[in-house]
């Protein structure tokens, strides 16, 4: 049922948005594109050192790799690594030709220039869509590997048949990866966007005017009943932990709390876009399947370009 802003009494239960079925459905339709292809996709992720939180991003991602017959190979270069040894490294993945797609997973070590290792991927082999041409290919709406969450964001809009067109959209946070790009794909399907970020004044005021909320600032709860117009479709892009009891109980994750010694929540408060929304994304659960969906996506797609189809 598509999501009506607007239109919703205090009566009707909000649409939970669940991202697993979104998920499979992208990940059943490029099975046939795999088989079509004289050799399997390649997909190389680099990890630079220990962070416990980018260990579990990339295993999940080589998982979903094996599962759907992409190649992976996972490089581990140590802390230590330097800006410029790790730019040859990406150099050596870039003349490879079983590797179609690189990824270079985030945060980078602060001595580590995470631009120039970034802008080392070539663009023709960027599995996340950060390098500047692609991002420019995504301005001006041309085919390029865009960026996975906002990518994945307007697959979830098809699969529940939200409509964009007109709607209007506000998007809080405006960072590279996902606020400004998804900014640009909810204009490129028409609707009218605000962007909003730490230097907007009354920020609930300009959300509460939103059709579409997508909100992506890294702030548990922050978005609470003030920010959500009654029946607006909001998207739940942050994923952060809480370890303060007090705080879980308040945002009724007090039994993941007891079982876990921590909660995720998101960026949006959980009960009040329950009460509030005419859909939203559940956290876990949302968004998060999609950018991983969408990472094979784009690296089924620079395959194709790569290799004949048989
Ligand atoms: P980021 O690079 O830290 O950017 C945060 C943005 O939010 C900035 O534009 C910042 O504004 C804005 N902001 C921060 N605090 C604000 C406030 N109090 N009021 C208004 N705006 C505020 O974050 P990101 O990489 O976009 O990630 C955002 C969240 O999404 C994080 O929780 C991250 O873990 C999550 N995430 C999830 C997925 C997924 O697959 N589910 C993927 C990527 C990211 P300024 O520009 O003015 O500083």
């Amino acid at each position: 049922m598509a999501a009506t802003p607007g239109l919703l009494d205090s009566t009707e239960m909000a649409q939970i948005l669940h991202g697993m079925p979104v998920q499979t459905h992208i990940l059943s339709q490029l099975k046939p594109r795999i088989q079509r292809l004289s050799r399997p996709p390649g997909l190389a992720v680099v990890l630079v050192g220990h962070n416990p939180a980018s260990e579990i991003y990339v295993r999940s991602k080589i998982k979903a790799c094996a599962e759907l017959g992409i190649f992976s190979e996972r490089l581990t270069p140590p802390d230590s690594i330097t800006t410029g040894k790790l730019i040859a490294g990406i150099d050596e993945l870039n003349h490879r030709a079983d590797i179609d797609g690189i990824l270079v997973q985030m945060p980078l070590p602060k001595h580590v220039d995470a631009r120039a290792v970034l802008e080392a991927v070539s663009a023709d082999k960027d599995a996340d869509g950060f390098h500047p041409l692609n991002v420019g290919y995504l301005v001006a709406g041309r085919l390029a590997p865009r960026s996975c969450t906002p990518a994945g964001i307007i697959e979830l809009f098809k699969h529940y048949k939200i409509a964009i067109e007109g709607r209007h959209a506000v998007v809080l946070g405006r960072s590279d990866i996902v606020g400004k790009p998804m900014a640009l794909m909810l204009l490129h399907k028409n609707a009218t966007v605000t962007i909003c970020h730490s230097r907007t004044v009354d920020l609930a005021a300009e959300c509460r005017r939103a059709d579409i909320l997508v909100a992506a600032i890294g702030r548990p709860a922050f978005v609470t009943g003030e920010f959500i117009a009654p029946g607006a479709t909001v998207i739940d892009v942050g994923i952060n932990r809480i370890t303060d009891r007090e705080q879980a109980v308040q945002l009724g994750r007090a039994d993941e709390f007891d079982s876990k010694g921590k909660a995720v929540v998101g960026d949006v408060h959980p009960l009040d876009v329950a009460r509030l929304a005419g859909a939203y994304t559940p956290v876990p659960g949302g968004v998060g399947p999609l950018t991983i969906a969408m990472l094979m996506a784009n690296t089924v797609a620079l395959a194709e370009r790569h290799t004949c189809s048989a």
